[in-house]
């Protein structure tokens, strides 16, 4: 078995017992593996290993292994930072995306959706941890935005999407996530909502604890990056 294929079943396994350890069904979340700053071969590897659901957070960069892996049938997942600038090829090429912040951002994704694609789905972001820096609507104004969302014609909501900031306190992650989980609680009174998108290499259990249903892993199956500097998105702890 190669080191990417060795690396995704562990990372499976450990999704496993995070969900068995949370008394949830056994595939309670979806394994998105992020292959940012990593080639297409890469990806190619994990495809041939069974992987389906992709994640990529550099448009620029994105966009040609798209190209490259145009004959796989993988589930594209846009995971980061989204200007208006970007929002056309974004709706044009992916399946998903995590990192709505705002309803700009959201009505351009609708309106340049393809019409022979379906629905894009999509959850808001929400900046979890009140870091100024990090993405991602307050969690006072998230309920209103997914609102407003909703009506949009060619998304299809799905939830909300957190980073919170590196902590190697399992307390205060999995209380950060807590308070993601209870957004979606209180949205789905009156929308139909069923995606938690957190938990990363790092903090995975906590967010499955906490009933993550797409989990956002890189380094762990693909290996660490390079450091790439002023990335708000980026952590280092
Ligand atoms: C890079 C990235 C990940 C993966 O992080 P790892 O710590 O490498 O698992 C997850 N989510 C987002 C939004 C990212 O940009």
């Amino acid at each position: 078995m190669g080191a990417i294929a060795a690396a995704l079943q562990a990372c499976q396994n450990r999704i496993a017992s995070a969900c068995h350890a949370a008394g949830r069904a056994e595939k309670c979340a979806r394994l998105v593996a992020v292959g940012k700053t990593f080639p297409a071969a890469s990806i190619r590897e994990a495809y041939a290993a069974g992987q389906r659901v992709f994640g990529e957070s550099y448009l620029q960069e994105a966009l040609p292994k798209l190209e490259q892996l145009a004959d796989l049938a993988i589930e594209w997942h846009f995971i980061g930072p989204l200007q208006s600038n970007k929002t056309r090829q974004v709706a044009a090429h992916f399946d998903w995306v995590h990192s709505v912040e705002r309803e700009k951002i959201a009505q351009r994704l609708s309106e340049q959706r393809p019409a022979h694609m379906p629905p894009l789905n999509v959850c808001i972001q929400v900046n979890v941890s009140g870091e100024a820096s990090k993405s991602g609507v307050a969690p006072a104004a998230a309920l209103a935005l997914a609102q407003a969302m909703a009506t949009l014609p060619n998304l299809r909501l799905r939830g909300f999407m957190a980073i919170p900031e590196p902590s190697h306190d399992t307390s205060l992650q999995r209380s950060r996530f807590r308070r993601v989980a209870e957004l979606l609680q209180a949205a789905r009174t009156s929308l139909d909502l069923d995606t938690l998108s957190m938990g990363m290499s790092a903090d995975l259990e906590a967010a499955i604890h906490e009933g993550a249903t797409l989990v956002r892993v890189g380094t762990d199956i693909f290996g660490a990056r390079p450091v790439i500097k002023n990335n708000p998105q980026e952590r280092t702890a």
